[in-house]
């Protein structure tokens, strides 16, 4: 009935620890944060008690802390149920640290399979033993550090504030002052917990929502308005989002989306565009036989790099990278990383890296900046924020890493 209906649902909300299940069941997905919409997305999984739950990456895109308390809930409620999981994962220490047994799997085949800790102690296939060697580990080196005193401003962030209604006139501080300053080519990178507004200071700094209030300055000149400067502007700082299939319209061609963004600002014809897709192709290391393919037959990797061709088209200064390698295992985002820092020493690009995985935030960044609830709580060159981090909240991050047994 409607009432057994709904009262089901708030008990199946709260059984996964959405707070206020009696507002919540009223929202829309995209008025939830990332950790939020996985919840919900287990709870859906769990509603029928199931035999066996096949949980395909249900953490994959969520910061450390948020997959954290998301997995351990899994654990607790599918115990509870006596309900078996099927884990996939790219994240091999997360894995070790989660299921009972192993199966590792390289194209198509089963290539090892084992007890959890025995797998990862004593790899057997040269593949596992990669994919352990790649895992970034969080005392990796880092880039080295900058003379700052040599800096040239090209992008500022100050006292940006973004406030969502949420119905009812009542409203929530997504963004609350957050100020930043990009250096010319160099990484500045926002870590934090789903939910904290990352993607929200990105989406205001990439000109695809407008503050509440604060400013941006791109080469000390304040974010245009009108639409004709919001084009120009946009044409100066480019997105790499995490899921390429979403950015990427399934029915066009690889060679189409990379140049798209050309004629949408009218640059050049359709023979001098066709030129500059084969020199962006070869830009990210692809073949420009890449060009005529469709993105369902294209790599996570490769389609990963078609997104950053397109992002480079327009010849932009600032990328913004919200969970760019996010979804991808440790052997492919460590080629995307070291085309992107190639990149960046080759074209004199600024990144703006957003990102939940610590480790390689610390591999790849100059600065860090944490956000949590909204706001910057700490912020310094990757070395001092990971080895002498000052915050509660930076050692709940750091502590809540798997690294494996
Ligand atoms: P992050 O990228 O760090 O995971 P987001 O910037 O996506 O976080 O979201 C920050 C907060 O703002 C979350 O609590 C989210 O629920 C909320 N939020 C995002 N978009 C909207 C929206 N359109 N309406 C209401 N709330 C939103
Ligand atoms: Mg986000």
């Amino acid at each position: 009935s409607g009432d057994g209906l709904r009262t089901r649902v708030l008990e199946l909300l709260e059984m996964v620890g959405i707070a206020e299940p009696e507002r919540r069941q009223r929202q829309y997905p995209h008025e939830f944060s990332g950790g939020m919409r996985q919840r919900v997305l287990i709870a859906i999984g769990l509603a029928c008690r199931p035999a066996l739950l096949i949980a395909d990456e249900p953490t994959s895109a969520l910061d450390v802390t948020v997959q954290r308390r998301i997995l351990d809930q899994l654990d607790e409620l599918t115990a509870e149920m006596g309900t078996a999981v099927l884990l996939i994962t790219h994240d091999l220490a997360l894995a070790a640290e989660r299921a009972d047994r192993i199966a590792v799997m390289q194209s198509g085949e089963v290539v090892e399979s084992g007890v959890a800790a025995e797998v990862m102690r004593d790899p057997q296939h040269p593949y596992t033993q990669r994919l352990l060697g790649a895992i970034p580990a969080l005392n990796a080196t880092t880039k080295p550090p900058r003379e700052a005193s040599t800096d040239v401003e090209l992008m500022a962030a100050v006292d940006l504030v973004k406030v969502y209604p949420t119905g009812r006139g009542a409203t929530f501080r997504a963004v609350d002052n957050v100020s930043l300053i990009m250096p010319k080519g160099t990484t500045v990178s926002i870590v934090g917990e789903s939910g904290s507004g990352k993607s929200t200071v990105a989406n205001m700094i990439l000109g695809l929502s407008e503050p509440t209030s604060g400013t941006i300055t791109l080469d000390g000149q304040a974010r245009p308005r009108d639409r004709a400067g919001l084009k120009a502007f946009r044409r100066r700082v480019q997105p790499v989002f995490q899921n390429p299939y979403a950015s990427l319209d399934p029915r066009f061609t690889v060679a189409r989306s990379i140049a798209e963004p050309l004629k949408v600002h009218r640059i050049g014809d359709a023979r001098s565009r066709l030129t500059k897709v084969d020199e962006l192709l070869e830009q990210v290391a692809l073949p420009s036989a890449m060009g005529s393919r469709l993105p369902h037959q294209l790599s996570g990797g490769q389609r990963q790099r078609v997104a950053i061709a397109r992002a480079l088209a327009l010849g932009p200064e600032l990328v913004v990278l919200d969970e760019a390698v996010s979804a991808l295992d440790v052997l492919v985002q460590q080629q995307i990383l070291d085309l992107l820092s190639d990149l960046q020493q080759r074209l004199g690009l600024s990144y703006l890296f957003i990102s939940h995985d610590l480790a390689v935030v610390r591999m790849i960044s100059d600065i860090v900046h944490v956000m949590k609830s909204g706001r910057i709580v700490e912020s310094g060159p990757p070395a001092e924020i990971f080895d002498r981090p000052q915050q509660d909240y930076t050692h709940e991050l750091l502590a809540a890493i798997p690294r494996g047994v």
